[in-house]
Formats: structure tokens, C-alpha cells, sequence
């Protein structure tokens, strides 16, 4: 069943075919405060022609706003069940391959490499709610990761507020939840069966997530499924929705963009590169101040670019597999394949040639549990 967008989320006052011209695209460029018909209007035709405009734009808000720092961060995979049918997914419950979870001990390895290579800001990802890996799971690793890491965020599935408070008080600074496509009707084509299908109920978890005290929210559409300008659009929407009502937490954006995985499933709507790096030129300028993450899912020479054009903060030295920075199973297949397998020291080396600063740590919990001095 298809749902009907909530009227704070409908972008259709905004999306007119593609039809702006030069002039609003220039209007858009010239605009103090940049909203939806401006965004738009970046992502038209008509915007070709400033893209290099656009760039320069963005590099400024960036370094106004962040200076020349790069946020580094390494996601983990926890496991790799699932229940949900997600046709782009090669985690999805009809993919045939070997399916684990890590135990207690093998999580603590994980991040004890992690730690080995110098990150201080974790991501725990697992696939949909499975009686492998629930939320009792989940919360465990994020115990064990708050001991070690600064920084601790899940990409999981959808939560009760309830939930989210539980882990945010076990030391969780952030929830990372994509809703891979703002169409209604694309949605419910690409998730074929599980609890995923639930359109309201993932639209409305980061809202659940913030009022539970979380301190930060990643959104995202997966780039690939569905009209860019449309889940653009929306997607700015949910977070001007989000920051009105819970403006105690931050919002930050991110942009994958599908890649080949185990499923072989094809991108409708695929968008290339230089869609993409207009895309976060785009959203850049239209929020300035909210930190744009890139992941390893895109090449080398892509990244490099758009480190600090935009981008503020990124992954490195990355493995999609469930054990793959300590090696406990090389035999299971990643959700997605990694495109830049790069180093930490070779990305940090590029960056800093790039006058950039690799950040690892930028802030910290100091009166965890109630007391002072954070973790022990
Ligand atoms: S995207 Fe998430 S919910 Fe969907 S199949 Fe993959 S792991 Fe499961």
C-alpha cells in the first residue's frame, strides 16, 4: 500500500518539471536564506551552466562554517541478518549467503582495531530488528563501543522513543537513519517485504531519536532509487521539519549513492558523479551549517575533490563485512562494495595535501552517567 506524503514533507509546490531558468537559478544563488524553491532550482537544467559557481559557493559556506576540518569516522558491521526484502540491499532476506552476527567478545576485537587505527568516532550498523540482533544486542555493542569511542552512532533499524533514550543513555551521541526514498510509491516498489515496507514508521524515527536526547541525526535518501530532485527536496524538508521542533539536536546529511552488491540490482534513476557533486553544492549552500558526510562508497579521485567542497566529514579505511577489520570472518560478502580502499594514513596524507586538517575527536561527553570526566 502506497502512503500519502504528510503535508510537512510534499515538495510538489516546489518541483515544476525542471522548468527554471537562468534567472532562477541565479536568484537562487543571490537568496539570503535558501529554501526549497532555491534547492530546486540548483538541481535544474538551467544550473549546468553554474556549477562551477556553485562549487566555489559551497567551498566558502564550508570553510565559514567548519574551517578546513574533516570530520573522519569508521562504520562497523554488527551483523548481517535481516528480515526485510529491500531490493537494493545485499543483506536482503532472498540473498544467499553465510549470515552472522558478532558475539560480545569479537565486537570488543573490532573495535579495538578501530581504535588501533586512530578513530575516536564509530558507526554500529546492523540490518532490520532479528531475534539475532535486536535492540538488547544492539545495546550491548553500544555499551562496549561507548567505553573506547568518543563518538558513537547506529545505523539500525527504526525505534521507540523509549529505545532511543535507553541507548542514548548508554552512551549513543547519534542515529543515522536513511529513508533511502522520499516516493511514496518508488518505496513501497523497492521494499518487497519486512518491516522496512513501513514508510510512516522509519519517516517518523529520527523525530522519535531526537526526542529521546539524541544528540545528532543523519539523514539520507539512497541516490539511485528515485527522482534526485524530488528526494532532494523532501529531504530538506525533513530536516527543517526536524530542526523547528527538536532544535537541541543537530542534523547531519549524507549522500551514498548505490553501488554494485550481492542481489545485482540496478540503479532506475542512476545519477553520475558530476549529479552528485551538484547535489552537495546544492544542499550545501542551502544549509550551510549542517555537517555533509561522503563515504567510501565512492572513488578515490571523487572524495578527494570534494573533501572540504562541501563535504565535512568522512569515512576511511573502511570493510562492509560483519568482522572485517580484525579479520574474525573474511567469508561473508559486504551489504555494498567499497570503492575507495585507501588507508586512514593515505586519505589523512591527502587531505593534509590538500590544506585540509583530519579531525578524529571534536567533542566530548563529560558528564556521562553523572559524572564528570565522561567514561572511564
Ligand atoms: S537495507 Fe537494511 S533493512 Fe533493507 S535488506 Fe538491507 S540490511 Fe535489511
Amino acid at each position: 500500500m502506497t502512503q500519502q506524503l504528510p503535508e510537512w514533507l510534499d515538495p510538489s509546490p516546489w518541483l515544476d518539471g525542471g522548468g527554471s531558468s537562468p534567472a532562477d537559478v541565479e536568484r537562487a544563488l543571490g537568496c539570503d536564506e535558501p529554501g526549497p524553491r532555491e534547492l530546486a532550482a540548483l538541481l535544474s537544467p538551467a544550473a549546468h551552466a553554474y556549477t562551477e559557481i556553485m562549487a566555489q559557493r559551497a567551498r566558502t559556506l564550508t570553510q565559514r562554517h567548519f574551517g578546513r576540518t574533516i570530520s573522519m569516522y569508521a562504520p562497523l558491521y554488527l551483523a548481517n541478518y535481516c528480515t526485510s526484502g529491500c531490493a537494493y540491499c545485499g543483506f536482503a532476506s532472498d540473498r544467499v549467503q553465510p549470515r552472522r552476527r558478532l558475539e560480545p567478545t569479537e565486537v570488543e576485537k573490532e573495535l579495538d582495531s578501530l581504535k588501533g587505527m586512530g578513530f575516536e568516532d564509530v558507526l554500529l550498523l546492523t540490518g532490520e530488528r532479528t531475534s539475532h540482533a535486536g535492540f538488547e544486542y544492539l545495546l550491548e555493542c553500544v555499551s562496549l563501543a561507548a567505553r573506547r569511542f568518543h563518538a558513537v552512532g547506529v545505523e539500525a533499524f527504526p525505534m521507540t522513543t523509549r529505545e532511543y533514550a535507553f541507548l542514548a543513555n548508554a552512551g549513543c551521541s547519534g542515529v543515522t537513519l536513511y529513508q533511502e526514498t522520499y516516493d511514496p510509491f518508488q518505496y513501497d516498489r523497492l521494499h518487497r517485504w519486512g518491516p522496512k515496507k513501513e514508510y510512516l514508521d522509519r519517516l517518523e524515527a529520527p523525530a522519535r531519536a531526537m526526542e529521546s536526547g539524541m544528540r545528532t541525526v543523519g539523514l539520507g535518501v539512497l541516490l539511485g532509487l528515485s527522482d534526485p530532485v524530488f528526494d532532494a527536496v523532501c529531504l530538506l524538508r525533513h530536516a527543517g521539519h526536524l530542526r523547528r521542533i527538536h532544535w537541541k539536536s543537530g542534523i547531519t546529511i549524507s549522500f551514498p549513492r548505490l553501488q554494485p552488491q550481492a542481489g545485482n540490482f540496478t540503479a532506475p534513476v542512476p545519477i553520475d558523479e558530476a549529479q552528485l557533486a551538484r547535489l552537495v553544492f546544492a544542499v550545501r549552500i542551502v544549509l550551510p551549517d549542517v555537517p555533509l558526510l561522503l563515504s567510501t562508497r565512492e572513488r578515490p579521485e571523487f572524495r578527494d575533490g570534494m573533501a572540504g567542497l562541501g563535504i565535512t566529514k568522512m569515512s576511511a579505511g573502511s570493510r562492509t563485512t560483519v568482522g572485517g577489520y580484525a579479520g574474525t570472518e573474511p567469508g561473508t560478502d559486504g551489504q555494498f562494495q567499497v570503492s575507495d580502499q585507501r588507508s586512514v594514513p593515505d586519505i589523512c596524507e591527502m587531505l593534509r595535501g590538500r590544506g585540509l586538517q583530519p579531525v578524529f575527536k571534536n567533542w566530548d561527553s563529560v558528564f556521562r552517567d553523572g559524572e564528570a570526566g565522561g567514561r572511564g
